[in-house]
């Protein structure tokens, strides 16, 4: 298969159109067979659901080439059942996790010619996504749903290394208790746009959530979620049921205990005790591991010891297990890794 010819080493994360696409349709109670097809535009309804009340739910992972010229791809079932989940939710009927998976691969080998080649530090960007499709007028769920899976090659996230990024407290919240929170819907992020643009225009890269009961506790930023390290060597993670639960930061946990050893934590944690760690990271798809390097609650700052310069040692050492088995030089625990070709 011929590689598109592309300026692999200088993408950034936007979208570019690619050759096939994967389309399911539900209507009257079942999905139908589903498949690949050219077109990248939707006609649909002025009314549709969607359009009118916000119902889609969504997903993102990645295709990789290993350094034995394979294309995979990293816990995909994983993807899958969270959609189910983040369907449930929202009163959609949820896509069957086996076809979700048969689906993603057969959308990269589709457009395997768009996979970015080992070590160019860029992916084959996975975007699966369903939403309600017919006229919606009263507030109720959809009858009919599209499933569609696109995907777009993305740049290495960071370009030139990772530099530590600096993060302020926002006063805005991300999600309510017994709210949305946990699912990955773009309702969440619909609302998020004026928190993160206020942040960026205050000269800060990401927010960090509170817990909107109490605002005592760290959630997460708007698309990541956090990691700490403490000083001595312990990974502890915010647990709370309003957070997004993330792939990248679950499979973290797991190398920090079982391939590094270290002790590991998901349980509260309280704001007060974030100037006490010795690093913190962002997790997420996107990036594996973004370090922070200061967080900034009204003015007042709190520099980690990793410092502004580089990732801390324990952060890197997760960054680094975590990318050699995704990149296929480090042995994998059972089913992580999905083979396309
Ligand atoms: C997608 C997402 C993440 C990261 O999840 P991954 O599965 O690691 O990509 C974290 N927080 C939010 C709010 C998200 O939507």
């Amino acid at each position: 298969m011929e590689k598109k010819n592309l300026d692999w080493e200088n993408m950034g994360f936007s979208y570019m159109q690619t050759d096939k696409r994967y389309v399911a349709n539900y209507k009257d109670g079942k999905w139908d067979e589903g498949g690949l097809i050219d077109d990248a535009n939707i006609v649909m309804n002025e009314c549709a659901g969607v359009l009118q009340y916000s119902q889609s739910v969504f997903e993102g992972l990645k295709a990789y080439t290993t350094e034995d010229g394979r294309i995979v791809t990293f816990r995909p079932d994983l993807n899958a059942s969270r959609m189910v989940d983040s369907a449930k939710r929202l009163e959609m009927p949820p896509f069957p996790e086996d076809r979700f998976v048969d689906a993603v691969i057969q959308v990269v080998k589709a457009n395997a010619a768009y996979v970015p080649p080992y070590g160019s530090g860029a992916t084959l960007y996975i975007r699966p996504y369903m939403f309600g499709i017919n006229p919606v007028i009263g507030v109720k769920p959809a009858d009919e749903y599209q499933f569609r899976i696109f995907t777009t090659p993305v740049g290495p996230y960071f370009k030139g290394g990772a530099k530590p990024i600096t993060i302020c407290v926002s006063d805005f919240d991300r999600a309510a208790p017994h709210g949305t929170g946990h699912i990955k819907a773009g309702l969440n992020y619909a609302m998020s746009l004026h928190a993160i643009v206020t942040a960026h225009a205050n000269g800060f890269d990401e927010n960090m959530y509170l817990d909107s009961a109490t605002r005592t506790k760290v959630e997460e930023t708007g698309g990541a979620n956090f990691i700490f390290v403490t000083k001595d060597n312990k990974v502890v993670t915010p647990h709370s049921s309003t957070i997004l639960p993330s792939i990248t930061r679950r499979s973290i946990m797991y190398v920090a205990e079982h391939y590094l050893g270290l002790e590991v934590e998901e349980r509260d944690v309280y704001f007060d005790e974030v100037k006490d760690f010795a690093e913190c990271g962002l997790c997420g798809t996107a990036a594996v591991i973004s370090p922070v390097g200061k967080i900034v609650n009204h003015g007042e700052e709190i520099c980690l010891p990793s410092g502004m310069e580089k990732m801390g040692p324990i952060t890197q050492k997760l960054y680094d297990t975590l990318t050699g088995i995704q990149m296929g030089h480090i042995e994998a625990p059972e089913g992580w890794i999905q083979v396309i070709e």
